[in-house]
């Protein structure tokens, strides 16, 4: 989730905690709701309470996933809050089925511990008469035993086994134990997109949220299950397999308006620069275009071209340069073997490399 659509709240244990725009959308739906049923300022503030504070459960749901992943050697970008949900952004998952059954675990666990601590709050501090409590408002009064439900309530829609849920995530755990981690992914996605179709369906008559979340589930799924099949695929090539030797240069030096003549009677999507001869850095059609509408044809070269892109070594996996590329957003990368500049590599080749082997396998 791009930051610029979210708030930051803060960066406990090194992850992005943020809250998106769509958030407040939740909250004036709760003001309409509550004011329509006729409930006083005091009570629409109970109601706002209550949803806040169910989102920092969910939220610490969310760091239940995180940290666990950490601890098992992944990496967590961050943990963004939006009305149906919290969404963590793992960026390295552990792969064996024993450490992604944690992971997909530590969530609704924490929402277990979250249960009993209330529950062991109203059972010896703060004794209370649930059969004489009235539930159609949420009060001071009742406040526990709602957050108390509502904790239950997050463990057991989680449990749903509908990939990418975290109870999708188990079973294609518990699969992947008995077959490729790919073909658990597949019948995890394809039991999911089942559930998110009886969500969608039932959303239109008990609450449109649901609609959203089956939504998300039939994208998410299809979305990680294609990542699976990069992943797959991918992992048996090195760089050097595809790298691009025959490459367009351009110096720094050169106009604008000269690349892009040049560029009209290529195949390739960019050009290296050269500095003197060596090699500087890269000009994409995309930098190209910028610089354009930026400084117009007479613009140079050394003003719109990307000097930074991370250099990739011939023998790295193509599925580990793919996943770069596409969290950085470059869409070629320079190929350089212990400082020797060798050649680029970029997206759409990439993609079509993957298509062809996969039409092959
Ligand atoms: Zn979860």
């Amino acid at each position: 989730m791009k930051s610029r659509f979210s708030l930051n709240l803060g960066k406990p244990f090194g992850i992005r905690v943020s809250i998106h725009w769509t958030f407040s959308l939740l909250i004036a739906w709760i003001v309409f709701i509550t004011v329509r049923q006729g409930l006083g300022t005091v009570q629409v503030l109970m109601h706002i309470l209550f949803v806040l504070t169910l989102f920092v459960c969910v939220v610490l749901h969310e760091f239940g996933h995180s940290l666990t992943a950490i601890r098992l050697g992944g990496k967590v970008k961050s943990i963004t809050l939006l009305p149906i949900g919290g969404m963590a952004n793992i960026t390295e998952m552990p792969e064996n089925p024993k450490d992604e059954f944690m992971v997909s675990a530590a969530g609704p666990l924490v929402n277990v511990a979250i249960a009993v601590i209330l529950w062991l709050y109203l059972a010896f501090l703060h004794p209370v008469d649930v059969e004489a409590m009235g539930f159609e408002a949420i009060t001071a009064g009742n406040f526990p035993v709602m957050l108390l439900a509502a904790n239950l309530f997050i463990v057991a829609f989680n449990l749903i086994p509908a990939f990418p849920m975290d109870g999708g995530r188990l079973f294609r755990s518990a699969l992947s134990i008995h077959m490729s981690r790919l073909k658990a992914t597949r019948i995890a996605k394809d039991i999911g997109q089942v559930f998110a179709i009886i969500f969608i369906f039932a959303g239109f008559f008990i609450n449109p949220f649901l609609v959203i979340i089956g939504l998300f589930i039939i994208l998410g799924a299809r979305g990680e299950y294609e990542m699976m099949k990069y992943r797959h695929i991918l992992n048996n090539y090195t760089v050097g397999d595809i790298v691009k030797t025959d490459y367009e240069e351009l110096d720094r030096d050169d106009s604008l308006g000269e690349a892009a003549e040049k560029l009209a009677h290529i195949s390739d999507r960019g050009f290296v620069v050269t500095s003197g001869g060596e090699y500087a850095g890269i000009l994409t059609k995309n930098d190209l275009i910028k610089g354009l509408s930026t400084y117009g044809k007479d613009g140079m070269v050394r003003d719109a071209f990307s000097e930074n892109i991370e250099k990739v070594a011939p023998d790295a996996t193509l599925f580990d340069v793919f996943k770069k590329m596409q969290m950085n957003r470059y869409d070629m990368v320079p190929v350089s073997d212990n400082e020797k500049f060798i050649g680029i590599l970029d997206m759409e080749s990439l993609n079509e490399f993957f298509l062809l082997q996969k039409a092959m396998s």
